[in-house]
């Protein structure tokens, strides 16, 4: 695998960074997980606003860069058509290398760049078809007031801890509340219910990553004859709902079929779940080049 790595595209044997690097030491740093399609990246510029976003959020200077000649000279080098492009970004390193005494200053400060393809998540035919279990995570969304939620920063335990549980409980997806108790995020996707023709889903508010996924659902959903509403909801109106929904880069938009046990008995064949993905996939089509079939 080729990777992108401060400059300069080298072998994954040859990728190395310091063991000084913020990133790893802190989590400080921010990053973008950019869908391939058919040998293009989808929504670039949505991820680099997000990411100039992201960046502004913690105060790390965004290198200025050719970031779209980079992501394709990284999709060209891998031969990769459908997959996922990860964007790393760290604050470079914590101390001089070499550390040559006591008192040192704090390090160069230049930022660490990494990008690398990765595969889409693994989803089985039944559970883009049937849906997906999803579990009520016992971790809690932190306070935007203590994480800068929107920013999609290296900080990822609690995310990975939802994970971790869910699947142990043999659930795709754990859904994090807040610490009030509403409807969040999961652990790597936003999420969306269905009632008598409303879409909902939890506003930005409520410490959720604004996630490129659920900003082309919100647009398009009008469009379709779905009224979009973004608010506050407790975990009993997901319960009440016709159909529920994951969204994300990797898994496009992927039905729920159990919460906790819980089915969604009105979801039928001819969902708006389905309407909304034929969109998705139309507009994702639109993104791509001719298909040439490669994938990771
Ligand atoms: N929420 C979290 C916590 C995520 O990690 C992700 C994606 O990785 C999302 C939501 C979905 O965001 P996007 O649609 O931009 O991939």
């Amino acid at each position: 695998m080729w990777i992108y790595l401060n400059n300069r595209i080298v072998q994954e044997e040859r990728a190395r960074i310091s063991v000084f690097d913020r990133g790893f030491l802190y989590g400080d740093g921010v990053f973008e997980t950019v869908r391939i399609y058919d040998g293009r990246p989808v929504w670039l510029d949505r991820h680099l606003a997000r990411l100039a976003r992201s960046c502004r959020q913690i105060r790390l200077p965004l290198p200025e860069k050719q970031w779209p000649a980079i992501f394709q000279k990284v999709i060209d080098k891998n031969r990769v058509d459908h997959a996922a492009i990860r964007l790393t970004l760290s604050r470079g390193t914590m101390f001089p290398s070499p550390l040559v005494g006591e008192g040192q200053g704090e390090g160069d400060e230049t930022p660490t760049i990494v990008l690398f393809p990765r595969p889409l998540p693994h989803v089985t035919p039944a559970q883009r078809r049937q849906g997906v279990k999803l579990t009520i995570a016992t971790i809690r969304r932190p306070s935007p007031l203590s994480h800068p939620a929107q920013a999609k920063t290296l900080n990822y335990l609690n995310n990975l801890l939802a994970k971790q549980e869910a699947a142990e409980r043999d659930a795709f997806e754990g859904l994090m509340l807040t610490t009030g108790g509403h409807l969040a995020e999961c652990s790597m996707s936003n999420v969306f219910f269905i009632k008598d023709r409303i879409l909902y889903t939890p506003s930005l508010a409520c410490g959720v990553l604004p996630g490129i996924t659920r900003e082309v659902v919100l647009e398009v959903a009008p469009t379709l004859g779905l009224q979009p509403r973004e608010g506050r909801y407790r975990p009993e109106s997901l319960y009440e709902a016709d159909e529920c929904f994951l969204t994300s880069s990797g898994v496009g938009i992927l039905p729920v079929e159990t919460i906790d046990g819980r089915p969604f008995p009105k979801r039928t064949a001819r969902s708006w779940v389905a309407v909304l993905r034929t969109r998705y996939q139309r507009l994702l089509r639109a993104q791509g080049r001719s298909c040439r079939g490669r994938s990771l």
